[in-house]
């Protein structure tokens, strides 16, 4: 088995660190055997923590880093002088990385700032693991058909698209993808307390640490919104065939029904060292990780329950931008990201979120959006340009 080169955009973050501690842990382990090690480390990008990526960039023995920010370039040659690691900075070196041949890109960049880089990865036929979802709700058909043409495979890195990646068998007998839902830490809180949480009280998840960004998400279940629109697009099925069930413990992480009756599932701890190591083995499973086992006696039991759509009107409107189609998941990510953005700096409520979401949907439709499938990069960066226009102005009311 020859090594594995990989490369990681967004490597500071949440995703990025868990990915670096999988690659850490498998090459200790076939160090101890005397065996090669499993992985080698092509290029690292960071949007502006040099300090961070300087040091991974030295521990993991990278080729590159790359910091998107330019302004923070000279501090990122001053501290990798003399390592022999090459450096660049700024996006479009970002994408020239991502397109470096290499067995598989992590895209972990947080929101649709990785969707350029994503699909510079996807068009040179690189491997992507993808937990950068906003880049598939933004340009799922663009990224899609990309693929097709470079032969390039999308592994999901996002745990339930990777459970159900991992229990998808055909698509003939195929029922329904049942997305499982924490429930985020107000799942219950009255929704007559929801207008007063602050980003503090809605960061808070109760099962998985994670970046700011998609902890926000998780409270208002837009994360699970934008997860939905992402299978829909990951495994081509439409929105009335996936479902969404709360199961607060995080241990069944999605499933598919089947024709016949049958459910199959994906279980484990909720650690995303499990997704990570599959997306980076894949297409086998050779990669041991340190993650905890399951203990179902110790558990004993599992809950489920259905979404409450009146507190947490986020899925609901997921499913009408996929019916809506064209460009309409587009807006709903680009309002989401404007409001949240918004709502860490006290600058919105935890309910206008939602609104924003919804207001942005509902007034870019009137004027002729959504209809029409982007075709390029630059017909998505004008709607992303023109949902942020629109965002701000609705913000700005609130
Ligand atoms: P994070 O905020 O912890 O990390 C984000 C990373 O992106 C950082 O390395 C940051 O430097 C980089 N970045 C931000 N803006 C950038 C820009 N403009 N250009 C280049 N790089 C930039 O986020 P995270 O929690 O690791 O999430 C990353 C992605 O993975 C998100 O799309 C998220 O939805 C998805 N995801 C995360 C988890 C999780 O457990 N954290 C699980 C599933 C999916
Ligand atoms: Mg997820």
């Amino acid at each position: 088995m020859s090594v594995k080169r990989v490369t990681v955009l967004g490597a500071t973050g949440s995703v990025g660190q868990s990915t670096l501690s999988v690659i850490a842990h498998a090459n200790a382990e076939a160090a101890s055997a005397d065996e090669p090690p499993v992985f080698e480390v092509e290029a690292l990008a960071a949007g502006q923590d040099v300090q961070t990526l300087s040091k991974q960039a030295i521990a993991a023995g990278a080729k590159l880093a790359i910091i998107a920010d330019e302004t923070k370039y000279a501090d990122l040659q001053a501290r990798l002088a003399g390592t022999g690691i090459e450096t660049a900075a700024g996006d479009g070196a970002l994408a020239e990385a991502a397109a470096r041949p290499c067995e598989r890109v992590v895209a972990a960049i947080v929101g649709v700032a990785g969707l350029r880089s994503t699909l510079a990865a996807v068009q040179a036929g690189n491997d992507v693991a993808l937990a950068n979802k906003e880049s598939m709700v933004c340009a799922g058909a663009l990224l899609s058909e990309a693929a097709a043409a470079s032969g390039a495979q999308i592994v999901p890195m996002d745990s339930e698209h990777s459970a159900i990646f991992q229990v998808l068998h055909g698509r003939d007998d195929l029922e329904k993808l049942i997305v499982t839902a924490s429930g985020g830490p107000f799942l219950d809180t009255p929704i007559s307390e929801l207008g007063d949480m602050t980003a503090e009280q809605a960061r808070a998840h109760p099962r998985w640490s994670m970046g700011l960004k998609i902890s926000i998400d998780s409270s208002t279940l837009m994360n699970k919104a934008l997860e939905v629109i992402e299978a829909a697009y990951l495994f081509d099925v439409p929105g009335e065939q996936i479902d969404v069930v709360v199961h607060p413990q995080s241990i069944v992480h999605s499933l598919v029904s089947y024709r016949d009756g049958s459910v199959l599932a994906q279980l484990g701890e909720p650690d995303m060292r499990t997704p990570v190591a599959f997306a980076l083995s894949w297409p086998d499973r050779r990669i041991r990780t340190a993650v905890n086992r399951l203990d179902l006696a110790a558990l004993s039991r599992l809950d489920f329950r259905a979404v409450d759509d009146e507190k947490f009107p986020a899925i609901a409107l997921a499913k009408q931008a996929l019916a809506a189609g064209g460009t309409a998941p587009l807006i709903l990510n680009c309002a989401n990201e404007a409001a949240v953005a918004a709502f860490i700096l006290g600058k919105c409520g935890f309910l206008d979120i939602s609104s924003i979401v919804r207001d942005t949907m509902e007034d870019m439709s009137h004027s002729g959006f959504g209809s029409n499938k982007p075709t390029c990069l630059e017909e998505i960066n004008a709607v992303i340009a023109e949902a942020q226009r629109v965002s701000d102005r609705l913000l700005a009311k609130v």
